[in-house]
């Protein structure tokens, strides 16, 4: 599934955007992953991230 690393995050919301399952929200200001069951892992919110802090792991 995928990892976010706080400290690189922004808060943006393209990730969440980017997301077609639904998988992440803006919580506090960080994206956190909400269903990490649902990850299709297809990458789409790494690509998305302008900051480079999601990761795949697992
Ligand atoms: S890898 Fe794909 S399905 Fe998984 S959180 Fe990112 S955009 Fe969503
Ligand atoms: S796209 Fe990157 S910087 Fe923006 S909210 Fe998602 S993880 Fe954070």
């Amino acid at each position: 599934m995928v990892k976010i690393n706080k400290r690189l995050c922004a808060g943006c919301g393209n990730c969440v955007e980017a997301c077609p399952f639904g998988v992440l929200q803006i919580k506090d200001g960080k994206a956190v992953v909400v269903e990490p069951e649902k990850c299709q892992k297809c990458g789409a919110c790494m690509s998305a991230c302008p900051n480079n802090a999601i990761k795949m792991e697992g």
